[in-house]
C-alpha cells in the first residue's frame, strides 16, 4: 500500500529503482573502489566539520 518513495542513491545522486534496495544497487552499480573513494570522502568531511 505505503509505496516507500525511491531512495537517493549518495554515490551517484541517481534515485534506485522503486523495487530496488539502495545495498543492492552499490552493488551491481559501483565498484569497491568508488564506494572506497566515497567513504573517504565522507570520513575526510566529517573530520573537516570537528575541527571548524
Ligand atoms: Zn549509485
Amino acid at each position: 500500500m505505503a509505496r516507500k518513495p525511491p531512495v537517493e542513491c549518495p554515490v551517484c545522486r541517481e534515485p534506485t529503482d522503486a523495487d530496488e534496495q539502495l545495498e543492492d544497487h552499490l552493488l551491481a552499480n559501483h565498484t569497491k573502489r568508488k564506494l572506497a573513494m566515497f567513504i573517504v570522502a565522507e570520513a575526510a568531511l566529517l573530520i573537516d566539520d570537528d575541527a571548524k
